[in-house]
């Protein structure tokens, strides 16, 4: 048997059909049996594979740091995962990225909903400062073409345009 490359899985479609662990006592069902890609060490499960070693520490790490994970107290949020808050799209990021954490248990629910309630006073207030802005800018420009228009009727009629008056009243 040459070793081939294989990283993926330890493939036992090569035309070798192991069908017993090499440990003595293992009756792990033949398709769970795994064939080493190097070829140095007799077929096995993954719990006797010798050629596992680290996958199993690796495995085994994992789940202490899901258990880890669970027994930890919130860790919160800083500033890099929330970004900067200057528009109503950052808001709406941020909420997002609150609820999310919220969901994942990175972030408690008491801090998520003082978040979120901080981010709604934060849009109100954001959305009056734009309304006012909006609204001095309206009056700008409401009060640019009444000038405008004040300034186009005394071009047409310089002086008190009786004609005009007299034809007006005139059936
Ligand atoms: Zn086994």
């Amino acid at each position: 048997m040459t070793a081939s490359v294989e990283p993926t899985t330890p493939s036992n479609g090569k035309g070798i059909t192991p069908k017993r662990c090499s440990t003595a006592g293992c009756n792990v069902p033949s398709d769970l049996v795994l064939v080493d890609p190097a070829g140095v060490f007799e077929p096995a499960c993954f719990t006797h594979a010798e050629w596992l070693e680290d996958e199993r520490a690796l495995s085994r790490r994992k789940g202490g740091l899901k258990l880890l994970g669970k027994l930890r107290r919130f860790t919160f949020l800083t500033v890099d995962d929330l970004g900067e808050l200057a528009t109503p799209e950052d808001a709406q990021r941020r909420a997002q990225i609150i609820c999310d954490a919220t969901a994942t248990g990175k972030l408690g629910s008491a801090a998520a909903s003082v978040a979120l309630k901080a981010l709604e006073s934060w849009l109100k207030a954001h959305e009056s400062v734009a309304l006012e802005r909006r609204l001095a800018e309206l009056e700008a420009r409401v009060a640019e073409r009444d000038a405008q228009t004040e300034r186009a009727r005394r071009a047409r009629a310089p002086g008190p345009s009786t004609e005009y008056l007299s034809r007006q009243s005139k059936p």
